[in-house]
């Protein structure tokens, strides 16, 4: 699409949108930062025409980018075949992407794919097997200090952030949190009544942490040995985002292991609301049985039509090592430029460390962000002193060149 082209609203639309924002939505976002009318590949458009180069994608959603191809005619296409049915009947597409996702991972037979709509949908999922682990009975279940597993009730009680739970106290109960790459601290508390360790393979929402050499190893060894389960959250991380299709089949960070239950979903639809929980070998089908759970959208016929696209646009054009190339290109440049520490994480799920100024000031990432948008980067602070990047698989080089060259002015302020 041409610049020409895409939408431009009326000055005072985006004033009237604003107002009627505050007036009728819930103010649980704040105030929204744009107006976003449109988007194409690795950019979108607010109200007034102005271009930003989206450097979140939706927080690590948009794999494919903007209305890629591909993505906009599966949906279209099985939209106008069949929209929505309930889970008292299957569909193509549910098959097809299930098929899939058995196949990407290399399942051994007994695995099996529940469909969702969300990450903590995905998450709650896994809580309840966690509860049916080794027959139930086992009261407990361990999660990392720095986690983030989702917003309900479940989700969030495995969710590390106090701020988050307190205001909803009591939250569901048995959720123990360990402190973040301490193995012994791991070890002391895994028993018998453990049912499971939550653990994701790289923290996102804590600014990009992956966990030190051997951790996951060692939760593995640690889970199997109390025979309870090893959930990995890879909502986030997943994918293709890391350069594999799931975190942890990076040797760097998994050392081989396979997990009993894996989560999905941000990525995995590319922009269409699913979530997948995913059951790692025999013993787990049995976690959940008949009617033990269940959701009304999972599995929706467009929503996995739209997943399929995804994961065979990222096979297609080869995004898993464009992924990891273009990390490749882009970590040595940050590194070089003035007040940034390390770069962490993977792939195309980046964090950046703003060092300390001469007075030992943590950098505000809020405002660099401000200034990154003011300038037409959008950007994440995820965390007082770090940047979070997350764009779409199919960035650029090209595209990502000017944002490199303006962070050093845009930190600097
Ligand atoms: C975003 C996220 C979730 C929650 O996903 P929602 O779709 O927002 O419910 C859970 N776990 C991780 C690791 C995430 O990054």
């Amino acid at each position: 699409m041409s610049e020409a082209t895409h939408q431009q609203a009326p000055t005072d639309q985006a004033q009237t949108w604003r107002d009627d924002f505050s007036r009728v939505l819930s103010p649980v976002f704040g105030s929204p930062q744009l107006d976003l009318v449109q988007g194409e590949g690795s950019y979108v458009w607010d109200a007034s025409g102005k271009k930003y180069l989206d450097l979140l994608a939706g927080i690590a959603v948009n794999a494919l980018g903007h209305c890629h191809p591909a993505w906009v005619k599966a949906i279209t296409e099985q939209a106008s075949t069949l929209g929505h049915i309930s889970n008292f009947f299957t569909s193509p597409p549910q098959i097809a992407l299930a098929n899939k996702i058995h196949e990407i991972l290399d399942l051994p037979s007994g695995s099996a794919v529940f469909f969702s709509n969300s990450g903590t949908e995905a998450n709650e999922a896994a809580f309840k097997m966690a509860r049916r682990a080794g027959g139930g009975g086992r009261p407990f279940i361990i999660a990392v200090e720095g986690a983030f597993h989702g917003r309900t009730m479940g989700s969030l009680a495995l969710t590390a952030k106090e701020a988050y739970r307190e205001p909803f106290a009591p939250g569901v109960p048995g959720v123990v949190h360990v402190p973040y790459g301490d193995v012994e601290a791991l070890a002391a508390a895994i028993n018998d009544n453990t049912a499971a360790v939550f653990i994701e393979p790289i923290q996102g929402e804590v600014g990009v942490r992956t966990h030190p050499q051997g951790y996951l190893k060692a939760a593995r060894e640690l889970t199997t040995k109390a025979g309870a389960l090893l959930v990995l959250d890879e909502v986030q991380s997943g994918i293709a985002r890391t350069g594999y299709w799931f975190a942890h089949q990076d040797w760097s960070i998994g050392e081989g292991i396979t997990p009993d239950i894996i989560t999905s979903a941000k990525g995995l639809g590319g922009g269409m609301p699913i979530g997948a929980t995913i059951t790692v070998g025999d013993a787990n089908t049995k976690l959940l049985e008949a009617g033990q759970h269940g959701t009304t959208f999972g599995g929706n016929p467009i929503a996995c039509a739209a997943a399929l696209a995804v994961l065979e646009t990222i096979e297609s054009e080869g995004l898993h090592d464009h992924a990891a190339d273009i990390n490749d290109w882009l970590t040595p440049q940050l590194t070089a430029i003035d007040g940034i520490g390390e770069i962490t994480g993977q792939g195309l799920l980046i964090g950046i460390e703003l060092l300390p100024d001469a007075a030992g000031e943590i950098p505000d990432s809020k405002a660099v962000a401000a200034r990154a948008l003011e300038a037409g980067f959008i950007i994440n602070p995820v965390a007082p002193g770090r940047l979070r990047l997350a764009p779409p698989l199919t960035i650029t080089e090209e595209e990502l060149a000017p944002f490199v060259a303006a962070l050093p002015g845009l930190i600097a302020g």
